[in-house]
């Protein structure tokens, strides 16, 4: 689909036009910054790109650099940008909260908080519906890994490999790669096999991964566990949707074990599948405990866990109290993105042009080698890349030089799973079907050059 000049070349991809220009950047040059962050910042995430971006401004599905470049943010920050950067309706709910109370404490009340709790409770299924807010989505799991040992007063949880869930002692736990693991006192987690259609050994039959989920209970643990945690579709661990029929399986499973249903939502949840509000109901189950962070807040530090008026009364207010949780200026903000989403009809646009991209995406796979699978669903997409079909040799080194060169012609995507080789493609929901044909004739430009 790539454009050809009159001579037969590959035109370079053009951006869609965009009507917003940021003031003229008058900070420090970006090789003083790059300094300071060599000496007073760690850990440096920049091995991503051969030179590094100066970010310096955003608005909606774009960011711009100090000399004034637009790039297309297809990874959404990390999937944390849901209506899209500096959303004016966002912004407004932020800067007027923040003239008004900017912090309150856990000891009085004030409507945001309230509003923001009863709008995410009304979203969710059954009796889900009592809230407790975090700052990020390693606490709101941590949180809710806690209430499940206190509520079944068991120990065990069941979490799956390749998960990631946080980076806390708990959650680091429960999450299933060495490379996200440290030698920190992490007890009581088994880990199941990844329901992974593209590199499982069952392939695409989840009811087969399930009978594991069983089998680890039976053998690893006294048979009553405290819980299992998991994502519908997982993010870092490479853009995995879970094979067909496992959850189903293995929430009955864990409930017949006694144990509690964790859903963790931090990347997929927030209408980003456009088939649903949840990732969970994409597999139709109902989990017992609910954890988002991420794009609830458009980027504002903001998570909660959700549970049942029953599970929610082991913590009392003798035992727990998060001190900036669910703060005013955070909620505002919440409600706001929920307003956003519901006016924009963001979800039903995450579906369409989600759809779309994936039909071209898959298109691609079908041209070059490189690609070994196009998954995901809605505007939750990746794109891995091996050397060998067969083999699925992961292809490191080719996945960051597509990355690369793609940043140049002005489109970021995000780059995960255990091997590197994967994009993560997770951009704000306002994205457009001519980003998405932007995203991948840039794609294919870069592609067509290797
Ligand atoms: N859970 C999932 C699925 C995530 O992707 C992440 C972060 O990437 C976390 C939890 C941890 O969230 P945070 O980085 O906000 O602590």
């Amino acid at each position: 689909r790539n454009e050809v000049d009159d001579k037969g070349g590959v035109v370079v991809p053009k951006m869609p036009p965009f009507d917003y220009f940021p003031p003229p950047y008058t900070g420090p040059p970006a090789a003083d910054i790059l300094a300071k962050y060599k000496e007073y910042l760690r850990p440096s995430m920049f091995y991503f790109y051969s030179y590094p971006l100066n970010v310096v401004g955003g608005r909606m599905q774009y960011l711009f650099d100090d000399k004034g470049r637009r790039y297309l943010d297809a990874f959404g920050g990390i999937a944390t940008v849901s209506c899209g950067h500096c959303h004016p309706e966002v912004v407004d709910a932020i800067v007027n909260q923040t003239k008004r109370l900017q912090h309150s404490t856990v000891l009085y009340f004030n409507h945001t908080i309230t509003d923001f709790a009863e709008a995410i409770a009304n979203k969710l299924p059954g009796n889900l519906k009592v809230v407790f807010f975090t700052n990020s989505g390693t606490e709101a799991n941590e949180l809710a890994l806690m209430m499940a040992r206190l509520y079944t007063g068991c120990h065990d949880i069941i979490s799956l490999r390749n998960a990631y869930h946080g980076n806390a002692a708990g959650t680091m736990g429960v999450t299933g790669q060495s490379n996200w693991k440290f030698n920190v006192i992490q007890s009581g987690v088994h880990h199941a096999l990844n329901p992974d259609p593209y590199r499982g050994v069952f392939g695409s039959e989840g009811e087969k991964y399930a009978k594991d989920v069983q089998e680890l209970i039976q053998f690893g643990t006294s048979g009553n566990i405290a819980g299992f945690i998991s994502e519908a579709i997982q993010g870092a661990a490479g853009i995995i949707e879970l094979a067909p029929g496992y959850l189903p399986v293995v929430y009955n499973t864990i409930k017949k074990a006694g144990g509690l249903c964790i859903a963790d939502e931090v990347q997929v949840g927030f209408a980003r599948t456009g088939s649903h509000f949840w990732g969970f109901e994409n597999q139709g189950v109902v989990p017992d405990i609910v954890t988002m962070a991420k794009g609830i807040g458009n980027g504002i530090p903001l998570g909660a866990v959700v549970t049942t008026p029953e599970i929610a009364e082991v913590l009392t207010c003798k035992s727990y109290f998060n001190t900036f949780g669910g703060g005013p200026v955070c909620t505002a903000a919440g409600l706001a993105v929920l307003n956003v989403i519901e006016k924009e009809k963001l979800q039903e646009n995450a579906f369409v042009v989600g759809s779309y991209l994936k039909e071209r995406l898959t298109a691609l796979k079908d041209k070059y080698d490189l690609i070994g699978d196009v998954r995901g669903r809605g505007l939750m997409l990746g794109v891995e890349f091996v050397t060998d079909h067969k083999l699925k040799t992961p292809a490191k080194l080719e996945t960051l030089h597509i990355m690369g060169q793609m940043k140049d012609i002005g489109v970021l995507v995000g780059k995960g799973g255990f091997y590197g080789n994967v994009f993560r493609i997770t951009p704000p929901l306002c994205f457009t079907k001519e980003d998405a044909d932007f995203l991948v004739d840039a794609m294919d430009y870069t592609m067509s050059k290797m």
